[in-house]
């Protein structure tokens, strides 16, 4: 009987696993926070959750928790950093933009970001 073997090795999985560098600026036990490698704003972090899920539009109920996390992990980040204000992208399959298929919030900040009008 063959047996199924999942591998979740994204880029952010091996930054998780301390396997690949990254500037790490905050972590609990459900999430990891890390500067963008190629920041988009003044200030561009990534927080994602460690356990791994590669899309939002892949969620279920049962991720309901962590995406809680997820967004808890931004508010403590943007706390840390004293950030006056932020936005939060996540950005869903390859037509919305991503890239790295391992759930991620963008937080953009350091700047005054246009608004949508
Ligand atoms: P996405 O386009 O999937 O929403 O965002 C992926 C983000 O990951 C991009 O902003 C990209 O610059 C960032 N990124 C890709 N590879 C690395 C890496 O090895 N280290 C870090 N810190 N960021 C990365």
């Amino acid at each position: 009987m063959r047996s199924i073997c999942y591998s979740f090795s994204t880029i952010f999985d091996k930054i998780i696993k301390r396997q690949i560098p990254a500037k790490i600026i905050y972590e609990d036990k459900h999430c990891l926070a890390f500067e963008d490698i190629n920041p988009k704003a003044k200030i561009h972090v990534l927080v994602i959750p460690k356990e791994h899920l590669d899309r939002l539009s892949n969620a279920t109920e049962q991720h309901i928790n962590l995406l809680g996390n997820l967004m808890y992990a931004v508010n403590r980040v943007g706390r840390q950093l004293q950030l006056e204000g932020y936005r939060v992208v996540i950005n869903d399959g390859q037509k919305g933009g991503q890239t790295v298929f391992h759930l991620h919030a963008h937080i953009l900040s350091g700047e005054n970001l246009p608004g949508f009008e």
